[in-house]
C-alpha cells in the first residue's frame, strides 16, 4: 500500500467514524478560538492609531469598546480552547486504544507463517507507535493546524485589505519558507525511518534475550547476542547523529531566512509610513501579524516533523492491517460438520517455500480412533500437525473432516471442536483457573463455562493439576505466568492438558504433550486421559514410545513420508523401523 495521507486516512477512517461528532465540534470551537486571537493585534493597532490621533477632549468611548471587546474575546477564546482539547484530544486517545485493540485482533487472525517471519517485540512496538501516530494527528490538528490555517488565511485577508502587494509578498515568503522546510524535512524523515526500523530490530533482539534468558545463560549465548546488540546500537547511534544533523540544519536555514524576511518587510512598512502610505498603527498591525505568522510557520515546521514521523509509524501499522487474513478468513466457509465419520489426509504434500517437507501423506483416522505418530526429529510430524490444526494450509483439499475439506471450515468453528496440547504450553499472567478457562474459545460459551465449576474441577483432576495445587499460594486462584508463580515444564504441560479436557473436544491433538513428565506421572495422566477421552478421536505425537503403545494404530514418519502404519503388535512383529526405535528405547 502507498503511504499517502489519503490512503492512510481512508484506511483508518473506520476508527475515526465513532468520534466524528466530537472531532467536528472540537474543530468548530477551535476555529472560533483562533479567530478571536487575531483580534488582539487588531485591538493594539487600533489603540495606537487612536492615541496617535487623540486630542484632549475627544470621546474615549472607542477605547472602552476596544478593551471591553478584547476582554470578552479572550475569555471566550480560552473557553473554546478548553472544550476543543477536551473533545479532540480525548477522542484521539480513545481512538488510539481502539486501533491497538483492532491491530491485536488482526494479528491474532493473521497466519502463523506471517508471525514466524516477525519477532514479537517489533510487532508490539509497531502497533503502539502506529496508534500513537494517529493520536498525534488529532492532537496536532486541534492544537496546531487549525490555528496555523486561520492565521495564514486571516493574515492574508487583513494585510491585503491595507496593501494587496504586501499580502502577495507575504504569500511568496510563506512559499519559499515551505520549500526550505520540506527539503530538510524529507531528509530528516528518510533517516528517521531507517532509525525506527533499526530501533525495532534492537528492541526485538533485547526482548528475545530477556524472554529466553534461561537458554542464553545456560548455553552461554550472551556474548554473541550482546555483541549483536552492540553492533546494532552502533548503527543506531550513527543514524541518530545523521538524523539530528539534518534536523538542526533545517532549523538553522529556516530561522536565518525568517530573520532576513522580517527585517526587509518591516523596513518596507516603515518606509511606507514615512511616505504617508500607511498610518502608524499599521506598523503595529503588520509586526503583530508577522509575529503570529512567524510563530505559525515555526509551529508548522515542527509539527510537520511530528506529522511526517507519525506518517511513517501509521504507515507501518497500516501495513499490518493490510496483511491479508487467509486461513482465519471466514467468508463463504462452512461450520464444523456434525456427522463426520473420519479425519482423512489425502495425498498431502507441503513445503515452507524451499523443498517438500511432507510428500504424499495418506492417513485416515476413524471417529473415536486413537492414532500415534512417531519418527525422528525433522520427519515432518509437527508440520503435519500444523496442517491438521489449520495453522498452515497447502492450498488443496487434501485434509477432510468427513466429506468437508478442512480449508472450507471456519477456523473459529474448527478450534471449538478440537483441542491441542502443544510441546510448550504458553501461560498468561492470570490466575491458574483463568488460564484453563481461556481454552474455551467461543467467548459466549466461555462465559457460560466460567460458571461451570464442575468442568473446571474435572479438568484439573484428570490432568493431575490438582497434585501441585498445594504448592501454590492461593490454589487455583494463584497468579501464574511472568508476574506470578513460575510453573515447571511438567506443570505447564499438565495445565495444557487441563485446558484440553476443559474444552471437551471431538478431536484431540497431542504433540509431545507429556514429554516433560516423569514416566510415573505420565502413566497416571495417560490412564485418566484414556478414560476421559474414551470416545474422542486422538492424534498423538510422542517421542517416548511407551506413550503411544496403547493407541489403536501407530504411523511412522520419515523424510516427510509415512513409511509404516499399523497396530503396535503388527509393527512390533514386522521388525521394521518402528521395531528398531522400540528396541533402542528399551535398551
Ligand atoms: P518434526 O516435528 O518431525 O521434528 P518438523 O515438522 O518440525 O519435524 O520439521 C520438518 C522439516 O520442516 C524440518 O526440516 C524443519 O527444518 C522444516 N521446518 C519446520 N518448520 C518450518 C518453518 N516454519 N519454516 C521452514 N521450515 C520449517
Amino acid at each position: 500500500m502507498d503511504h499517502t495521507y489519503r490512503n492512510l486516512f481512508s484506511h483508518f477512517g473506520r476508527f475515526f467514524r465513532p468520534y466524528r461528532g466530537r472531532l467536528i465540534a472540537g474543530t468548530a470551537v477551535r476555529i472560533i478560538a483562533a479567530l478571536l486571537w487575531m483580534y488582539t493585534t487588531y485591538a493594539i493597532a487600533s489603540l495606537v492609531t487612536f492615541v496617535a490621533k487623540y486630542h484632549p477632549g475627544d470621546s474615549l468611548m472607542p477605547v472602552y469598546h476596544i478593551f471591553g471587546f478584547w476582554l470578552a474575546a479572550m475569555l471566550i477564546r480560552y473557553t473554546c480552547i478548553f472544550y476543543s482539547k477536551r473533545f479532540c484530544i480525548i477522542a484521539g486517545e480513545e481512538l488510539a486504544l481502539d486501533v491497538e485493540e483492532g491491530a491485536v485482533n488482526h494479528l491474532a487472525l493473521l497466519d502463523i507463517a506471517w508471525h514466524e517471519r516477525e519477532n514479537a517485540g517489533s510487532k508490539v512496538k509497531r502497533i503502539q507507535r502506529g496508534a500513537d501516530g494517529l493520536s498525534t494527528y488529532t492532537r496536532v490538528w486541534v492544537v496546531n493546524i487549525i490555528d496555523i490555517a486561520v492565521n495564514f488565511i486571516g493574515t492574508f485577508i487583513i494585510i491585503s485589505h491595507f496593501d494587496l502587494m504586501l499580502a502577495i509578498l507575504i504569500v511568496l515568503y510563506e512559499i519559499t519558507y515551505f520549500i526550505l522546510t520540506t527539503y530538510f524535512k524529507k531528509r530528516t524523515v528518510a533517516v528517521s525511518k531507517e532509525k525506527n526500523i533499526k530501533d525495532e530490530e534492537v528492541t526485538g533482539l533485547m526482548y528475545e534475550v530477556v524472554n529466553n534468558v534461561r537458554s542464553v545463560k545456560v548455553l552461554g549465548m550472551s556474548l554473541p547476542l550482546i555483541g549483536r546488540i552492540k553492533e546494532l546500537n552502533a548503527e543506531l547511534a550513527c543514524l541518530i547523529r545523521e538524523n539530528q544533523f539534518w534536523y538542526h540544519m533545517g532549523m538553522y536555514a529556516r530561522t536565518s531566512w525568517e530573520a532576513v524576511a522580517r527585517i526587509a518587510f518591516l523596513a518596507f512598512v516603515v518606509w511606507g509610513i514615512l511616505h504617508g502610505r500607511y498610518e502608524l498603527g499599521f506598523l503595529i498591525l503588520f509586526n503583530g501579524y508577522f509575529q503570529n505568522l512567524t510563530s505559525s510557520i515555526n509551529d508548522l515546521s515542527s509539527v510537520a516533523q511530528d506529522i511526517a514521523l507519525a506518517k511513517t509509524s501509521v504507515g507501518r501499522l497500516a501495513d499490518i492491517f493490510s496483511e491479508p487474513i487467509v486461513i482465519d478468513d471466514e467468508k463463504g466457509k462452512a461450520d464444523f460438520p456434525k456427522d463426520w465419520k473420519s479425519v482423512e489426509v489425502r495425498n498431502l504434500s507441503f513445503s515452507y517455500g524451499h523443498g517438500e517437507v511432507l510428500s504424499g501423506i495418506k492417513l485416515r483416522v476413524q471417529k473415536g480412533e486413537k492414532v500415534g505418530i512417531v519418527g525422528l526429529s525433522g520427519a515432518g510430524k509437527s508440520t503435519l500437525f500444523k496442517l491438521l490444526l489449520k495453522e498452515y494450509e497447502s492450498g488443496t483439499d487434501d485434509i477432510l473432516i468427513g466429506d468437508m475439506p478442512l480449508r472450507h471450515i471456519k477456523k473459529s468453528e474448527y478450534v471449538r471442536h478440537v483441542a491441542a496440547v502443544l510441546q510448550d504450553t504458553e501461560v498468561f499472567n492470570m490466575t491458574l483457573r483463568k488460564n484453563v478457562e481461556l481454552a474455551n474459545s467461543a467467548v459466549a460459551d466461555a462465559e457460560a463455562a466460567m460458571g461451570s465449576d464442575d468442568a473446571f474441577q474435572k479438568a484439573i483432576d484428570i490432568s493431575h493439576v490438582r497434585d501441585f495445587l498445594h504448592k501454590l499460594p492461593a490454589g487455583v486462584e494463584s497468579l501464574i505466568g511472568e508476574k506470578g508463580v513460575k510453573l515447571s515444564g511438567g506443570e505447564r504441560q499438565r495445565l495444557g492438558i487441563a485446558r484440553a479436557v476443559y474444552k471437551n473436544p471431538e478431536i484431540l491433538f497431542l504433540d509431545e504433550a507429556t514429554s516433560h513428565l516423569d514416566v510415573e506421572s505420565e502413566q497416571k495422566i495417560q490412564d485418566s486421559l484414556a478414560h476421559f477421552f474414551k470416545d474422542v478421536t486422538a492424534v498423538v505425537i510422542a517421542h517416548r514410545l511407551s506413550t503411544i503403545k496403547e493407541m489403536d494404530r501407530i504411523v511412522v514418519m520419515e523424510g516427510g513420508k509415512i513409511i509404516e502404519d499399523g497396530t503396535f503388535e503388527s509393527l512390533h512383529a514386522s521388525g521394521g523401523r518402528f521395531r528398531e526405535f522400540w528396541d533402542k528405547q528399551r535398551l
